[in-house]
C-alpha cells in the first residue's frame, strides 16, 4: 500500500512541549520512545487499551479501547487501519483480555480517518456489532459518488492558488488514491451527535463534538468514571493537523481551537488518546495547545508584516518547523501549506489578514490602527478566486493527521 505514506504524510508542526502534562501511560511512553508497540493494558477495571500498528507511519499504532459491556460483550472505541496486520492485532490483543472479535457489540469512531475507522467494517461484518461516526464525517464517505477527476483538479487549484510553485506540485495522480481509501470505505450505522449519550450497557459515555481535526471528530466522555477518550483531538505530545482544503469547511482551526474550548468543563482524572500514550491534567494541555496555535498566528502575521503580499506557500516555507525545510519530504510540504491556510484564514476571519484573490493569492495585514479605512469583511479564502469549484469535503483529501512528533532525530516525525 504505497499511498499509505501519502496518507500518513503530515506537516511539520512544531511539538508543544508538555511539562505540565502528568503521563499516566508510562508504558506506552516508554514504548513509543524505543519505537516499538505498547503492551495491551487494563486502563481501569472493564478498560483496555489495545495497540494497534498502522502502516508506514512515524506515529505506529492508534490505541484502540475495548470497553467491557454489562451483560456481556465488549465495545470499542476506534478500530485501526484495514489492514491484516491490524486485524491481527486486535484480535490478538483482546484475546488477552478473554475477548474475541466476535464478542464485539458496538465500534464507537472518534472519526473518519483510516487509522481509526478503516477496520470497523471488517470487525462488523465479523461480529453483527454496529458502528456510530459523527454524521460530519459519516457525509465524506458519502463522497463517493463524486468524480475524482474533479477533486484532483479542484485540489491541484487549491495549491496553484496556494502559490506552489510548478516544479514542486505534488503528483496529483497519487491524491487520487488517498480519496479512493476514504470512499471505499462502508458507512454507519448510528450518526453521532454532539450530546449523545452513546447507548452502551454499563456505560454512561457520551459524544462531545470537537470538529477541527475531522469535521465530524467526536471524544467520548464517562462522567462516572471521569475518563475522557480523547481521539484525535487532544494527544499529550504532539498536536494534530488542522488542515484547510476546501469551502466545505471555512475555518478548520476556528472549529479546532471552539473544541477544544468545548473541553474546558470536564475534569477527566485521566484522558485516553487515540495515539502516543495517556496521561492526566487535561487542562494544562489544552492551554499548551492553545499557546502553541496563538504563537505560529503571531509567527504568520510577523511573517505578512515583513513580506507583505507573500502566497501561503511562501508562508509556509518562512515559517519554523521542526526540521529545516529543505528536509521536510515534498508530500508533507503539502500538509504543511493546508495547516499555513489554515491558519491564514483564521486570522482572516479575525479582520487581522487579508488577501488579494488570484493565482496565487496574496495576503497582507488588515491595517487596524485608529483612522484606518474599515477593513472589507470577512471573506473565506478562495472565495472570490472560484477556482474550487464545489470542494471535495475535508477530510476527503486529509491524512489522519496528528501533526508530526517534532523530535529532530526522528526522521519520520513532523511535529
Ligand atoms: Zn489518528
Ligand atoms: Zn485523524
Amino acid at each position: 500500500m504505497p499511498h499509505t505514506l501519502q496518507i500518513r504524510s503530515r506537516p511539520p508542526t512544531d511539538t508543544v512541549p508538555s511539562t505540565m502534562v502528568v503521563i499516566t501511560g508510562t508504558a506506552q511512553k516508554s514504548a513509543l520512545d524505543r519505537g516499538g508497540l505498547p503492551p495491551v493494558e487494563q486502563v481501569r477495571p472493564g478498560t483496555w487499551s489495545v495497540p494497534v500498528p498502522i502502516p508506514i507511519s512515524p506515529l505506529r499504532y492508534v490505541l484502540v479501547y475495548a470497553l467491557e459491556l454489562a451483560g456481556g460483550g465488549i465495545a470499542l472505541v476506534d478500530a485501526g487501519w484495514g489492514t491484516d496486520d491490524a486485524w491481527n492485532a486486535l484480535r490478538d490483543g483482546l484475546a488477552l483480555l478473554g475477548s474475541a472479535v466476535e464478542d464485539v457489540r458496538a465500534i464507537v469512531a472518534t472519526h473518519v480517518h483510516p487509522d481509526h475507522y478503516g477496520l470497523a467494517d471488517r470487525v462488523r461484518r465479523a461480529s453483527g456489532a454496529w458502528v456510530g461516526l459523527h454524521a460530519a464525517d459519516a457525509a465524506l464517505l458519502g463522497e463517493r459518488h463524486v468524480h475524482v477527476d474533479g477533486l484532483i483538479t479542484s485540489m491541484g487549484s487549491l495549491l496553484e492558488v496556494s502559490g506552489v510553485p510548478d516544479a514542486t506540485l505534488p503528483d496529483l495522480s497519487q491524491a487520487s488514491v488517498q480519496i479512493r481509501t476514504l470512499v471505499s470505505m462502508a458507512g454507519p450505522d448510528v450518526l453521532l451527535e454532539h450530546e449523545q449519550r452513546i447507548d452502551l450497557p454499563g456505560w454512561d459515555l457520551r459524544a462531545i463534538w470537537t470538529p477541527g481535526h475531522s469535521p465530524g471528530h467526536v471524544c467520548l466522555y464517562s462522567e462516572e468514571r471521569r475518563l475522557l477518550f480523547s481521539g484525535d483531538h487532544v494527544l499529550p505530545r504532539i498536536t494534530p493537523h488542522i488542515s484547510f482544503h476546501s469551502q466545505k469547511v471555512p475555518n478548520p482551526l476556528g472549529d479546532y481551537l471552539g473544541s477544544l474550548e468545548r473541553l474546558r468543563e470536564l475534569e477527566p482524572d485521566e484522558v485516553l488518546p487515540a495515539h502516543e500514550y495517556r496521561f492526566a491534567n487535561l487542562s494544562a494541555r489544552l492551554t499548551e495547545i492553545e499557546r502553541h496555535h496563538a504563537a505560529r498566528l503571531a509567527a504568520i502575521e510577523a511573517a505578512i508584516a515583513e513580506r507583505p503580499g507573500s502566497t501561503a506557500w511562501e508562508l509556509a516555507t518562512s515559517l519554523e518547523w521542526s526540521r529545516p525545510w529543505e528536509e521536510v519530504p515534498v508530500f508533507t510540504r503539502r500538509a504543511a501549506n493546508g495547516e499555513t491556510l489554515a491558519h491564514l484564514v483564521l486570522l482572516e476571519r479575525r479582520g487581522r489578514v487579508r488577501h488579494e484573490p488570484g493565482t496565487p493569492a496574496r495576503f497582507y495585514l488588515v491595517d487596524t490602527s485608529p483612522g484606518a479605512l474599515a477593513a472589507p469583511g470577512p471573506r473565506g479564502f478562495l472565495a472570490g478566486a472560484a477556482v474550487c469549484p464545489e470542494p471535495p469535503g475535508d477530510s476527503t483529501t486529509s491524512a489522519c493527521a496528528p501533526s508530526a512528533p517534532a523530535a529532530p532525530d526522528r526522521p519520520g516525525g513532523t511535529g
